[in-house]
């Protein structure tokens, strides 16, 4: 049989390994960021009635240009938005590709402050660029001084600013990426796939998108409205970015029902808001209780904690998941990253770590 060794697959994919968190069927998964409540029924029975409306008319190509949704979109972003100002994709993963596809590529490069979403350099790989890791302060935190410094050093024809930063939960000042703004002559991204979750949802880059032609901010429903099974990521910027966008994207790439759910989703956002503010408690909570025990959570606007100062991660990882809880070993030292969960599930983390960290 043929290896992948064998096959004639390009030089710089060779020896690599696919992005892939462990998917285990365990009762508290904590482990990949999801949102812990499930669809609610009303949400859920309204998607149905969504897609059954269009499913008669699937023998037809869907709508090329999701019209509908990407007024949808502008509307629940608000700051004046306007629909051709909006892109989507099959989750944000499919829009960070787009973006690279049509501003990156060979010859070029992407650069990000490090540790942050691991996606970043595979996306990088995949379209032949040069991933540019610069390292953040000890607290992950980030200053306009640091990040202009950076981008006249690389001078970089991409820039990734992930804000709140996965896996650290770290977010960013609009002064940050106003500096990067005034640094870079390429294109900036801000990842904002934890928006809904951050302390001061007014911190958006959204508010900065007048200004800056070259900024784009980059958001997802897999998070704040629980729809990671789905598929559904969205992008603003200005309308010509867009325009670039849909000349690398495959014709048709959002399908009808794809576009039928998020539509029917996004009539929702109040309830799916609401619930976003019970995970924002739980996130409190669990940096409030494993300071009390003696670990050290960094301060999270995200929907999950990096939890610093526990011995031995490992270790750690193998207890939890004996208990029957998943959370994350990011590979940074001495941490473990835990999304927040219902009151029961954190409450179930919080009982185990506390037993752990006695012993
Ligand atoms: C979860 C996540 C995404 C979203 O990915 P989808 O493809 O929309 O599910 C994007 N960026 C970051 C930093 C994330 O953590």
């Amino acid at each position: 049989m043929t290896s992948l060794d064998d096959l004639p697959i390009r030089d710089d994919l060779r020896g690599l390994t696919p992005y892939g968190a462990p998917q285990l069927e365990v009762p508290v998964r904590l482990n990949v960021n999801e949102n812990a409540y499930r669809v609610p029924e009303a949400v859920a029975v309204d998607i149905v009635q969504e897609i059954a409306r269009v499913l008669p008319s699937a023998n037809r190509y869907p709508d090329r240009e999701f019209d509908a949704l990407r007024a949808s979109f502008a509307t629940y972003l608000g700051h004046g938005l306007q629909p051709e100002q909006i892109w989507a994709g099959n989750g944000s993963n499919e829009v960070l590709q787009h973006v690279l596809q049509a501003f990156g590529g060979p010859g070029r490069s992407l650069l990000s402050f490090t540790p942050t979403y691991s996606m970043y350099p595979l996306l990088a790989q995949g379209v032949g660029m040069e991933w540019v890791p610069v390292p953040r302060a000890e607290d992950f935190t980030l200053t306009p001084e640091a990040v202009r410094a950076a981008i006249e050093e690389h001078d970089p024809d991409v820039v990734f600013l992930c804000s709140p930063n996965n896996p650290t939960g770290t977010a960013i000042g609009l002064d940050v990426i106003e500096a990067a703004m005034e640094a870079a002559r390429g294109i900036v991204l801000v990842d904002e796939a934890y928006a809904e979750f951050a302390h001061d949802r007014s911190q958006t880059a959204l508010a900065l998108l007048e200004r800056y032609p070259r900024l784009l901010v980059s958001r997802t429903m897999s998070k704040a409205f629980a729809f990671a099974g789905i598929r559904v990521g969205y992008l603003a910027a200005a309308p010509a970015v867009i325009d670039a966008l849909r000349l690398v994207r495959l014709p048709y790439h959002l399908s009808a029902i794809t576009q039928a759910a998020a539509l029917a989703a996004l009539r929702h956002s109040g309830e799916m808001l609401a619930r976003v503010d019970q995970l924002r408690q739980q996130r409190d909570r669990l940096v409030d209780e494993l300071a009390a025990h003696g670990l050290q959570p960094h301060p999270s606007d995200a929907n999950f904690v990096l939890v610093g100062g526990i011995a031995d991660p490992q270790a750690m990882f193998s207890a939890l998941l004996e208990r029957g809880i998943l959370v994350r070993d990011v590979g940074l030292p001495g941490t473990l990253r835990v999304t927040a969960g219902t009151p029961d599930e954190t409450g179930a983390v919080l009982a185990a770590v506390a037993e752990l960290t006695a012993e």
